[in-house]
């Protein structure tokens, strides 16, 4: 939406998500001004969400039926997930992750931090799939594609042996970001990763205390996926990922869904997953769902000056009318909300 608007409803505002009853103005895509209301329409509005790791064009293998474990499939660099990529032609793989693309518009995402393989085509067909969708994508490319995507992306800091330091070095100094796997299945890899200075670690399901602290220190991002990680085998209580333990000792601590092929995208079910297992407060899930859009260098957050990327909620409808505390029936229930759209701007 374009020129000057007004929205009306119950919003979930700065960075507490705090819910108030106000009238957003907003003008050419940005929030003006947040005025209280004493009366509002039945909408519930809360940022968009900024799904900090996905591989979405493993949308080709999705639900796939294949022996061996979910780790091997999604393996470099020829588990069945990569040999799949590479045998699919690029028309197919654009109208996957076109479709996964709609799925997060359709789910209240508005954008996302990607690791795309294949090279500079497989970063090309991605923005191919992006295009007119609106999505801030951070793509983060490998092979060489992460010299035309926004940084590079690495599986592991093992796969390029003592080659990984110059991939980084020359990253660095064509202006890319760097993010890579650490710690998922278990804490060998950390320190490793951490000593890249990378922008986001992805994972981090094993790392120690002290490992956590240094993630903290260094102010890196880290993306935690935890269905990504209980579907893998790699966690299965709320000890991994510490989601608790790095909020206690300070790390910025941001959601991602992983891999396409067997998690859908849908961060209202990410939330909902990490309201059950882990018991946190609504307004820190809200955040974590929300705070990787700086790496899109944007913040979702309801607050003057900022872009607008909200969803919208029609309070009215199904039992919506009957929450108590709309930042929790959010995390909670948000699929089965009723989701009047996903305002971009
Ligand atoms: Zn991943």
């Amino acid at each position: 939406m374009g020129g000057e608007y007004t929205l009306e409803g119950r919003a979930l505002v700065g960075e507490l998500f705090e819910e108030q009853k106000v009238a957003l103005h907003i003008r050419d895509g940005v929030i003006i001004e947040i005025e209280e209301r004493h009366t509002v329409p039945e909408r519930w509005v809360c940022p968009a969400f900024f799904n900090a790791h996905t591989h979405i064009a493993d949308t080709v293998a999705m639900d796939i039926d294949a022996p061996g474990s979910l780790a091997e499939l999604v393996a470099p660099p020829d588990g069945l997930k990569h040999r799949l990529l590479r045998t699919t032609g690029t028309d197919a793989m654009i109208h996957a992750m076109r479709g996964t693309v709609d799925v997060m518009r359709m789910t209240g995402t508005s954008g996302f931090a990607d690791f795309r393989e294949g090279g500079p085509a497989g970063v090309a067909a991605l923005r191919t799939a992006l295009g007119g969708s609106g999505m801030d994508a951070v793509i983060f490319g490998r092979d060489g594609g992460e010299a035309d995507a926004d940084g590079l992306g690495i599986s592991s800091v093992r796969e390029h042996g003592a080659g990984t330091g110059d991939l980084v070095a020359r990253a660095r100094s064509a202006g890319k970001m760097v993010a890579l796997h650490a710690g998922e299945k278990h804490s060998r890899d950390v320190e490793e990763a951490i000593a890249l200075e990378p922008d986001l670690l992805v994972h981090c399901t094993h790392a120690t205390d002290r490992q956590l602290r240094m993630i903290a220190d260094a102010g890196i991002p880290v993306a935690v996926c935890p269905r990504s990680n209980w579907r893998l085998g790699v966690a299965s209580s709320p000890e991994f990922p510490p989601i608790r333990r790095m909020l206690d000792i300070g790390c910025n601590v941001v959601l991602g869904t992983d891999n396409v092929m067997f998690v859908q995208p849908d961060m209202g079910a990410e939330m909902s997953f990490v309201s059950y297992v882990y018991g946190l407060e609504p307004a820190t899930i809200l955040g974590m769902a929300t705070a990787g859009a700086a790496l899109a260098g944007a913040s979702y957050l309801i607050a003057e000056q900022n872009k607008a990327h909200f969803i919208t909620v029609d309070g009215a409808r199904g039992n919506a009318l009957f929450s108590k505390n709309i930042a929790r029936s959010v995390v909670n229930r948000l699929n089965s909300l009723s989701f009047e759209g996903t305002i971009l701007n």
